[in-house]
């Protein structure tokens, strides 16, 4: 194995997420298009080999944050739909055209200065309009939709490709009214802007809960994010899943974050373990120090609450998680050595450290814990 020289790294598991893939495929069906969301460094499992691998498993579209996420996606040679999610300012327009990404629009600035670049560059540009049914979040009013439409349909080398919106209140529910008046207003904004004369080929609501949860949602596209890395949106959506008697297998966690031990060391009973003496060895203690700290996403508010698997065990941490370092308690693991290989998040052995439990400990989601693993340490495809 190349991780031979590796200190704090990512494992991604291509049959996993390969499996994730074709989990959602067939659940949604051979009419419906997936669109894996690979924003945020593909949700800390890394941009590039994620893309490479949902493409290869039969996702159709990429949909990422930013412009340098596009642009990191071709530059690794991949010529798939993008589609972009976030915001791209008005400088970085001419880039998304060169780039062939379908932009998510939402503001007359954009459409006019994109119109202006696709005529100069005789190139088409691809939108995507956000409607806004209610999230209040990105989006276009119904009332002013049709006139949005009309000022694409103004620039001959503009085309409205998509009609999109998102849903606010999905995950957190067992009890889904909010999203039906949602998804009512998202069909009467098609209806509406369809009698005008506007046809939009691809229409997209669905994020992973509402796929997994409402086929209605589904029209012709699927935006799935965390479930192609095998973590549910969340318990509500589990529930709600396993109420209605969804068909969805289990889902298999992608990520595993190792680390190795630094050094093994005794601490005597009535010593202090770490920053601001914050813990207390009340019996003689067996440490090791691990080279991973809150820089590389390992939250501080685990300090004496989170644990790590070595050899197979839970070694809880002991005292202040620091910048670049933990202390975990071995006294129960008297095997344990310098070198060792530690999991912090994810499986070893018959045990695991799952992204709910820290997320549960730090009174977060599975979503944020992933997704703030350091970018730059190593992602190897295992
Ligand atoms: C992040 C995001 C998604 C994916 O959501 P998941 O819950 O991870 O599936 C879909 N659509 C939009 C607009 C998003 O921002």
């Amino acid at each position: 194995m190349q991780q031979g020289n590796l200190l704090n790294w990512v494992e991604i598991s291509r049959r996993a997420l390969a499996q994730n893939v074709l989990r959602f495929k067939t659940h949604i069906g051979p009419a419906v298009k997936l669109a894996a969301v690979v924003k945020a460094n593909a949700y800390g499992h890394g941009l590039v080999g994620v893309s490479r691998i949902v493409l290869e498993s039969g996702a159709d579209w990429l949909a990422v944050n930013s412009i340098e996420e596009a642009e990191q996606v071709r530059a690794a040679g991949i010529a798939a739909p993008v589609l972009c999610l976030g915001y791209v300012p008005l400088s970085q327009l001419e880039k998304a055209v060169r780039l062939d990404v379908r932009l998510t629009v939402y503001n007359p600035a954009t459409v006019e200065r994109l119109g202006e670049i696709a005529g100069r560059l005789g190139r088409k540009a691809r939108l995507h309009v956000k409607v806004e049914t209610g999230t209040n979040r990105q989006g276009v009013r119904r009332e002013e939709l049709p006139d949005f439409a009309r000022m694409i349909a103004g620039y001959p080398h503009l085309v409205l490709e998509g009609l999109s919106t998102h849903y606010a209140n999905i995950e957190d529910v067992t009890e889904h009214r909010f999203a039906e008046l949602q998804l009512r207003n998202f069909s009467e904004a098609c209806s509406m802007l369809e009698s005008q004369g506007f046809s939009v080929p691809v229409r997209h609501t669905a994020c992973t809960a509402a796929a997994i949860l409402f086929p209605r949602t589904l029209f012709n596209m699927a935006r799935v994010g965390i479930g192609l890395y095998g973590l549910w949106p969340s318990k509500e959506t589990r529930i709600s899943a396993l109420q209605a008697g969804v068909a969805l297998n289990e889902l298999e966690p992608v990520l595993t974050w190792k680390t190795r031990i630094a050094q093994v060391k005794p601490v005597k009973s009535g010593e202090t373990i770490g920053y601001g003496c914050t813990d207390l060895a009340t019996q003689d203690t067996r440490l090791a120090v691990l080279p991973v700290g809150y820089y590389d996403g390992y939250d501080r508010k685990l300090s004496s609450i989170g644990y790590v698997l070595i050899r197979g065990r839970r070694a809880p941490v002991r005292g202040r998680v620091c910048m670049n370092m933990i202390m975990v308690d071995v006294t129960n693991i008297p095997e344990a050595r310098v070198e060792d290989e530690v999991v912090l998040l994810g499986r070893q052995g018959d045990d695991s450290v799952s992204a709910e439990v820290l997320a549960g400990k730090i009174g977060t989601i599975n979503y944020e814990v992933v997704t703030r693993i350091n970018p730059l340490l190593p992602r190897i495809i295992v």
